[in-house]
């Protein structure tokens, strides 16, 4: 006989949770109580909710489960930021990071298992794709960070204040599973964040971005990158498909109609690369037509990178020029560099199924060939 498949209760969302127990029989309310033990009490065994009868709580121990990613690796960096290795099956790893500041403590959370993406520049693209995350990986990552973060003394308090779907792959191209995740996120039962501080990061699926905009009103960023096509199909190859004029017009679409709201876009700085003053220029043009706010992204190494960072002179005059036209922009501070957990350098480990690793592979080694024969030479 095989086992049957547990219901992860992680993965659902309120309305789901309201109708996994009106389906056995029970009253809507059960779905409240469990959450709480889950979200605010950190309770997974079944056993330990004692406002359940006895019946319910051995009914629940057939049908479902409360399983979180497993902690392989724990890396903290000297900055204070730290990054996690999670086993979520016998072959996949995903990377998650904390990122405590002054005013806030971020989490960045991951959605894919590798990424489709082929952006040039980061090096999630390189180990390939596996498989979407489900919602249950996704906010297991979430209660499995405030659970390790959050001290006893602190409980009750909501250690996690902003939660990015930076980390590794494309949350718009896995929204089937990230949706009920963003209402868990915002969920007074679950996370309680507020709609602003839960950031959702594409690198411009624009029918993503659309669908988004009818299920959610959380924070957009858009990975642009380039301020003009040429330059943008090169580093963020999915602008083939949906090049800026769409990806803006998208973005407009997103904040039409509601005040204050803007989409921030993001912009890795690459020396001689997307850096010059005609580029600060065009990207200045390129922004008139929807608010926006600009994060400057230093370039983040990694092994075999054809890229290098531009100089602290180049990111400024870069700067400036936005700032001229009266654009916020801010320099993102690099942060958890000495562990490999700044942007682009998130690199679990994936059980590759597009085969788009092993091309880096060759590469790396064709290019250390060259280099040990200039060497000889
Ligand atoms: N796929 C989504 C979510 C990933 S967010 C997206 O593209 O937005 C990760 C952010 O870090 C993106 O803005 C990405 O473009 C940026 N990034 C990737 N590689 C980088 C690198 N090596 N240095 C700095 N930023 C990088």
């Amino acid at each position: 006989m095989t086992e049957q498949v547990k219901v992860n209760l992680l993965g659902l969302s309120r309305n789901q949770m309201e109708a996994f127990f009106t389906a056995m029989g029970e009253k809507a309310f059960r779905a409240t109580q469990v959450m709480k033990w889950i979200y605010q009490e950190g309770v997974d065994d079944f056993d330990a909710m004692t406002n359940l009868s006895k019946a319910l709580r051995d009914g629940l121990k057939e049908v479902a489960e409360i399983t979180l990613p497993e902690v392989v690796q724990d890396h903290p960096s000297s900055d204070g930021t730290r990054k996690w290795l999670l086993k979520v099956d016998e072959v996949n790893h995903i990377e998650m990071v904390f990122i405590p500041e002054a005013e806030r403590n971020t989490l960045c959370v991951s959605s894919q298992v590798g990424c489709t993406l082929a952006c040039s520049f980061c090096s999630t693209a390189r180990q390939g794709f596996n498989r979407n995350l489900t919602t249950a990986e996704i906010v297991g990552q979430i209660a499995l960070a405030a659970r390790i973060i959050g001290l006893p003394e602190n409980k009750g308090d909501r250690i996690i204040t902003n939660v990015v779907l930076m980390g590794m792959g494309e949350p718009l191209l896995n929204l089937e599973n990230v949706a009920p995740a963003l209402e868990l996120m915002q969920d007074d039962l679950a996370f309680g964040i507020s709609k602003r501080r839960v950031t959702v990061s594409t690198a411009g699926v624009v029918p993503g971005i659309d669908e988004l905009r009818e299920l959610s009103d959380v924070s957009l960023a858009v990975s642009l990158h380039a301020p003009n096509d040429e330059l943008r199909d090169q580093l963020v190859p999915i602008n083939k498909k949906y090049p800026i004029r769409e990806l803006m017009a998208a973005c407009k679409r997103y904040v039409a109609g509601k005040p204050h709201r803007r989409v921030t876009f993001e912009y890795v700085m690459l020396a001689g690369v997307n850096d010059s003053d005609e580029h600060a220029r065009q990207l200045v043009k390129l922004l008139r037509a929807v608010p926006s706010k600009v994060n400057l992204i230093p370039f983040n190494p990694f092994p075999n990178a054809p890229y290098e960072c531009s100089s602290n002179n180049r990111i400024n005059a870069f700067r400036e020029i936005i700032m001229q036209a009266g654009i916020i922009t801010v320099t993102r501070k690099t942060r958890g560099e000495d562990i490999a957990a700044a942007c682009g350098q998130l690199a679990g480990k994936v059980k590759d199924r597009t085969r788009r690793s092993e091309r880096f592979e060759v590469k790396a080694v064709t290019k250390d060939n060259n280099d040990k024969e200039k060497i000889a030479s």
